[in-house]
């Protein structure tokens, strides 16, 4: 139905209709015309034929007519009556009268003599004149110059005469001809010339279904061939224009790769074919803002785009390997953000795999990249799931992926990590722990601990460290190590940080009001130092609650001093004018240059529980205390010890001059009521006891 509505409908089909109808008419057209013709031709032959039959006559009548011999002009005359189409003979003398009777006529009523023969006696010619279907001819006879006598003759003209009709009939074999010639070449013609412009038609129907690669060969220099050649250059056109368009749209302008909507759409269509089966990899470059930081964007970008350069070269390596399995989908590589990098590789069905190509990764990866003038190494962390094992969805699959990088990143990075359902139950885990840390904050079921910090010269408490936990209504009160990590993912870390460090400045000035001098450390979390507002925050902390700056003591770890140095100084300059005093927190384990460390504005080393511990069994940690303390002594650092559990730990402490102790030795982190009971007792023992020694006064804290 349709493909008849369609070839009705074509323009192919309505030339060719019209076409045929003009044939049609034409061919009636010159049956009709070849009729009229001979009926003309025909009229035109029996006129001559009458007038040279009339002329005959008289030649044959002259000699007996000019011999007066009237019986043999009268037997003449009746011989030539006889001939075929003559209707009547009749021969004049000069004056118009009847030169013989007429006898043996065919009688033809309103026949007589031919009225023009006065006319031929007038004139001495031959005269003519058709009446009715019949010729009238009067032809003149001469003798020695003397008209001597005029024949006069009538002719039956119809005698020769068809009707139209019966010549229409007879001519209908020219218009058979014609049509059966003309129809086949205008057809021809027709489709030679249709043809192109089907053609024509076709390949805009592809252009406009989005096919651009669609050309026309039309040869020759008619308007066809121009129309082909200008349609060309405008498809040409159109698909630069369209590569462009997608090329903005889909690809990522400093590595060349494609972007994260081109890398998402891929991923949403694989997904939902799942054939073939595939991996998706997240590969994420370890620690890239630092170099950012300190080396300035424009180095950023070139080491983004030296890493572009080498995965796309270990992808096309490992595309073969997955070309059976994939159909005709390639492995997609994409730049999805700063320095994270997307790779979909369709036709990876299992975990081994797809392993290769991840230690291929991390292996072009670490290779040395020069950074201005020396060569420095990176690493990454890649997550890897598998489609449709891991995740029916794209979203799922990135969420998936996600956590497989997560993990990867809690191993430290430098490997990559395959997605497992235990990730997922464990992502749950931490979410509902941070909702219930959301609620707890709003609850306010949080309460700071303070443990002291023994001066190991003069065996005092010289201060303590607020330590945050959580008082759940179940009366268990858990601490930091249990919530700690969930409150940094989820940045409540920021307002559980300012609100122990309001209130550990709040209880440190309770303890100065009392008389006691014990100052506090808080420890400041990477994303409570990255705040603008640090600075603006602390001092907001000291002056609503009126402490000294000099009693505040804030602990940074490794890690978050070497992030950021040039920030860093920024951020702790103006408080350690006012003599707010940093620490570097469990010092020794973030892997730092110790050069460069120690360059650092600091004023307190916390040497790490883990050394102090390991301290009587292992050398190496005992080389390690002795070594930062001898070196903390000669830059003018203070040390604190953390983690002296035993006797033996703070002996060797106090041998190698350690300032400060603070461990489960002498006392565990306790709420502010027990420090300060703990405070009054020292003193009691201070104002009572005399005279002092180190020694004593830490027999007496530790009593
Ligand atoms: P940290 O700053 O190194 O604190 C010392 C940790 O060692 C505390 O654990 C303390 O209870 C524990 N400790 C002290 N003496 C001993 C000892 O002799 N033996 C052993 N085994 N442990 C000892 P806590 O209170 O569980 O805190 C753990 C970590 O949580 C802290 O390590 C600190 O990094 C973090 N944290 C605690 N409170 C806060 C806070 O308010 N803000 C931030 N950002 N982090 C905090
Ligand atoms: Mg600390
Ligand atoms: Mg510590």
């Amino acid at each position: 139905m349709n493909f008849h509505r369609r070839i009705r409908s074509s323009l192919t089909f309505k030339a060719l209709l019209l076409y045929s109808l003009i044939a049609l008419v034409a061919s009636f057209g010159v049956i009709i015309l070849s009729a009229i013709i001979e009926q003309h031709d025909r009229n035109a032959l029996s006129q001559v034929q009458g007038l040279t039959l009339a002329k005959a006559s008289a030649s044959a009548l002259a000699p007996a007519l000019l011999k007066g011999d009237v019986a043999v002009v009268e037997l003449t005359r009746v011989r030539l009556s006889g001939q075929t189409g003559v209707i009547d003979i009749r021969v004049l003398d000069a004056n118009g009268a009847l030169l013989v009777p007429v006898t043996n006529t065919q009688t033809n009523p309103g026949t007589g003599a031919y009225p023009g023969f006065s006319r031929t006696i007038a004139s001495g010619q031959t005269s003519a004149h058709t009446k009715n279907g019949v010729l009238h001819s009067a032809v003149p006879i001469y003798d020695e110059g003397r008209l001597r006598a005029v024949v006069t003759h009538a002719y039956n003209l119809t005698l020769n005469k068809t009707s139209l009709l019966s010549l229409i009939n007879k001519n209908i074999w020219r218009g058979a001809i014609l049509f059966g010639v003309v129809v086949p070449a205008g057809l021809l013609t027709f489709i030679r010339l249709l043809t192109p412009l089907g053609a024509l038609n076709q390949a805009a129907a592809k252009a406009a279904a989005g096919d651009l690669s669609v050309r026309l060969d039309i040869k020759g220099n008619d308007e066809l061939a121009v129309l082909s050649s200008n349609f060309n250059t405008m498809l040409d056109r159109l698909k630069a224009n369209f590569d462009r368009t997608r090329w903005l749209a889909y690809g990522d302008n400093l590595t060349r790769l494609a972007n994260k909507t081109a890398f998402n759409e891929q991923l949403q269509k694989l997904v939902r074919l799942e054939r073939p089966p595939g991996a998706l990899l997240l590969i994420d470059i370890d620690g890239f803002k630092r170099f950012n930081d300190a080396y300035g964007q424009e180095e950023g970008d070139r080491i983004l785009t030296i890493i572009a350069g080498r995965l796309r070269a270990v992808v096309n390596a490992h595309a073969p390997t997955f070309a059976a399995t994939s159909g005709k989908n390639r492995p997609l590589l994409a730049r999805l953000s700063g320095d994270e990098f997307g790779l979909l590789v369709p036709g990876a069905r299992s975990a081994p795999e797809i392993q290769n190509t991840a230690a291929d990764i991390l292996e072009a990866i670490a290779a040395p990249i020069d950074l201005s003038g020396h060569n420095t190494n990176l690493s990454a962390r890649i997550g890897i799931a598998l489609y449709p094992h891991d995740a029916g969805d794209a979203h799922t699959l990135l969420t998936s992926v996600n956590f497989a990088i997560d993990e990867a990143k809690k191993d430290g990075g430098g490997t990559w990590r395959f997605f497992e359902p235990s990730m997922s139950q464990k992502a749950i885990r931490r979410m509902t722990l941070q909702r219930e840390l959301r609620r707890a904050l709003q609850d306010k079921e949080f309460v700071v601990h303070y443990q002291p910090k023994i001066d190991v010269r003069e065996g005092t408490i010289s201060g303590c460290e607020a330590l945050v936990r959580w008082q759940q209504p179940s009366g268990r009160l858990v601490g930091p190590g249990e919530f700690i990590e969930a409150a940094e993912e989820s940045g409540l870390i920021r307002e559980i940080g300012d609100f122990v460090l309001e209130e550990s400045c709040l209880a440190a000035a309770r303890w100065e009001k009392l008389g006691h001098d014990c100052g506090v450390a808080v420890n400041v979390s990477a994303l409570q130092f990255a705040s603008n507002d640090f600075t603006k925050t602390v001092f907001k902390a000291l002056k609503q609650a009126g402490l000294p700056p000099s009693k505040l003591e804030l602990e940074l770890t490794e890690s978050v001093a070497m992030t950021n140095p040039e920030r860093m100084l920024e951020q702790i300059g103006p408080l350690r004018e006012r003599g707010v005093r940093f620490a570097i927190d469990d010092f020794g384990t973030g892997h730092s240059s110790l050069a460069y460390l120690t360059r650092l504005p600091f004023d307190i080393f916390k040497i790490d529980q883990s050394f102090v511990q390991s301290m009587t069994e292992d050398k190496h940690a005992r080389v390690i205390v002795q070594t930062v303390l001898a070196m903390a002594e000669s830059l003018g650092y203070s040390t604190v010890a953390e983690g002296v559990e035993t006797r033996e730990h703070f002996a060797f402490l106090q041998l190698h001059c350690c300032d400060y102790v603070q461990g489960y030795y002498f006392a565990k982190p306790m709420p502010e009521t027990n420090l300060v009971s703990m405070l009054e007792s020292e003193r009691e023992n201070l104002t009572h006891t005399e005279p002092s020694s180190p020694e004593k006064d830490i027999q007496r804290l530790l009593a």
